[in-house]
């Protein structure tokens, strides 16, 4: 049994929280919303009330947080001092699952391997329905015995624990994919956007394409049009999955980073385009396979 601090208790962390209590952790839990800290206690959880409470003798510190100035204000402290880097014991070991940019996760990285932490950067895919099956993947960058130390928690909360290499690579390759991830779903909606003003039957066309060379996850897992995937959000109003908004905030990061690096990306900044113009039409709730509606102008 391991003693775990557990920071950021909201859709993806608590779930996760809770497949760790049920492989027998003790886990602690830290939250600014009176709800989750609630929802967490339920789930056999001790909640707790500051950082320091948080950490104190706690082996692993996982942390689910959304976006990069709240993975730096936990882990470094607004003020100097009070982060959790500053709290912990000895050897304690931290994970951050969340998604952020890949220059605040080298620094936390840095700063806190500096004290002579392990530290891995370690995003999921998979949603809330993988948090919640345990059956996520994760993104691993750390060095091995970072990763190693790491992996039999991950493998608690998720099906498939990847080492990406070094510290941030974990999230460059959450951005890769899910810059793929968008282009490929606008390229399967577009499709079959196009199917339907040609007269082709939408199975008709998921059939031959899944065993052709248009086949991708988009189409055979995931596909945009109600029908030919039970399971896929299109089956019940595009409720996500995976949200608009959440994509659109992974794409700012993709971009950015090929902004910096120089990288040629002219697709993922069209994707990029076209669900921060949904999102701002106020459709940043639905699941971004919701693009078909788009693209069918029937949004
Ligand atoms: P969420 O907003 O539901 O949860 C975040 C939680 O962090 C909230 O409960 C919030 O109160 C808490 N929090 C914020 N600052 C805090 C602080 N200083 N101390 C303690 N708690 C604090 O977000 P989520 O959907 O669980 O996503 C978390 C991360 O996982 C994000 O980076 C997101 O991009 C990523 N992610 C989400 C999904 C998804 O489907 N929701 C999928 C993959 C990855």
């Amino acid at each position: 049994m391991t003693t775990i601090a557990f920071i950021g208790l909201g859709r993806m962390g608590l779930p996760m929280a809770r497949n760790l209590i049920k492989a027998g952790h003790r886990v602690r839990g830290l939250d600014l919303s009176a709800d989750a800290l609630a929802r967490f206690e339920a789930a056999g959880g001790q909640p707790v009330r500051d950082l320091a409470e948080a950490v104190r003798d706690a082996e692993a510190v996982v942390t689910m947080l959304p976006q990069g100035s709240h993975v730096r204000a936990v882990y470094l402290g607004a003020d100097d001092g009070d982060g959790v880097i500053h709290h912990a014991a000895e050897r304690t070991q931290f994970i951050d699952c969340s998604t952020i940019d890949v220059e605040t996760a080298a620094d936390v990285a840095a700063q806190t391997t500096a004290r002579g932490f392990d530290f891995v950067d370690a995003p999921v895919s998979g949603g809330v329905g993988g948090a919640e099956a345990g059956t996520l993947t994760f993104m691993v960058g750390g060095t091995d015995l970072a990763f190693s130390r790491a992996k039999p928690l991950l493998e608690s909360m998720g099906r498939n624990v990847v080492h990406a290499g070094a510290a941030g690579t974990g999230q460059a390759a959450k951005m890769c994919n899910n810059m793929l991830l968008a282009i490929s779903m606008i390229g399967t909606a577009e499709a079959f956007a196009l199917a339907d003003k040609l007269g082709l039957d939408r199975q008709r066309l998921f059939d031959i394409a899944s065993t052709a060379s248009g086949q991708c996850w988009s189409l055979t897992s995931y596909c945009p049009v109600p029908g030919p995937v039970p399971a896929s959000p299109a089956n019940r109003d595009y409720a996500p999955g995976f949200a608009i908004d959440l994509m659109s905030k992974d794409l700012h990061l993709a971009l950015d980073a090929a902004d910096r690096t120089g990288a040629e990306t002219p697709l993922g900044s069209a994707a990029r385009g076209l669900y921060d113009q949904m999102r701002d039409e106020g459709h940043g709730g639905l699941d971004f396979s919701a693009i078909f509606k788009k693209l069918s102008k029937d949004l």
